[in-house]
């Protein structure tokens, strides 16, 4: 069953197309990766999908709903929880705190909230800091706090944008295994990502994009091999 479905999606800022045609179908229970040179629309992509930005023309079905035009804050009670790319937690508030934050997204009252947050805290690794303050973390650590602030809001579908980058190898075995209990405890994940080794590892289907536009999509097997995926990397110059 897919949990999401777009269909010829578009947009575009002025005349620079950033969402050209995009069709995918992610099924429930997946990890769907979204992978594609820096510019490529991957994380306007999720904008879309998330509500932060209201796509041209196309669909976007959650749950069997068209969610176009939808606001971030309902489709987050919805169940799609996401993270940013650029993360920026209250850093002068615990880390605690700021996960607590995610998990009022379903809750009105402040002890379930922050049971919900104890909890998450310690599925991804923070328990020992979370009575820091969040600008006192660690690159890895303000990852896990992103990633927890969005499994607060209890999501059913998660989307993590580039959530492995900066990590060192180590760091990133320990969120491909965060990665996979998170699959495992039943939310569908579609994950843009550069670290290729992540993708191989946990990634049924990838879609990959290039100047906004859908350019194969398949296996991680399968679209590492496709030479037009293969030029689109190498020709990377103009997207810096
Ligand atoms: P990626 O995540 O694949 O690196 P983005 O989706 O962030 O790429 O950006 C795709 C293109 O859209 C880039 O050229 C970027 O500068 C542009 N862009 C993104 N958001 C906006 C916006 N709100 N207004 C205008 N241009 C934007
Ligand atoms: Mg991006």
């Amino acid at each position: 069953m897919a949990v999401l479905e777009i269909q010829n999606l578009n947009k575009s800022f002025g005349g620079l197309t950033v969402t050209k045609n995009l069709s995918i179908s992610v099924q429930e229970g997946q990890i769907f990766g979204v992978i594609g040179p820096n510019g490529a629309g991957k994380s306007t992509l999720f904008n879309q999908i998330s509500g932060y930005i209201r796509p041209d023309s196309g669909s976007i079905v959650f749950n069997d709903k068209n969610i176009v035009g939808k606001p971030p804050y309902e489709l987050c009670r919805e169940g799609i929880g996401r993270t940013f790319q650029i993360v920026k937690p209250f850093g002068s508030k615990t880390v605690l705190y700021n996960v607590a934050v995610g998990a009022f997204a379903r809750t009105n009252s402040r002890s379930e909230a922050l049971q919900k947050a104890e909890e998450v805290v310690k599925l991804v690794g923070l328990e020992s800091r979370k009575d820091l303050l969040a600008k006192n973390l660690t690159i890895v650590d303000r990852k896990r706090l992103e990633v927890a602030k969005a499994l607060a809001t209890q999501p059913k579908l998660i989307l993590l944008d580039e959530v492995l980058a900066g990590l060192t190898p180590s760091e990133v075995d320990e969120a491909v295994e965060l990665i996979r209990r998170i699959q495992q405890s039943g939310v569908t994940v579609l994950m843009i990502e550069h670290v290729m080794r992540a993708v191989m590892a946990l990634c049924e289907r990838v879609l990959v994009i290039s100047y906004g536009e859908p350019i194969a999509e398949g296996t991680p097997q399968e679209v590492t091999q496709n030479p037009q995926v293969i030029s689109a990397y190498l020709g990377d110059d103009h997207h810096a």
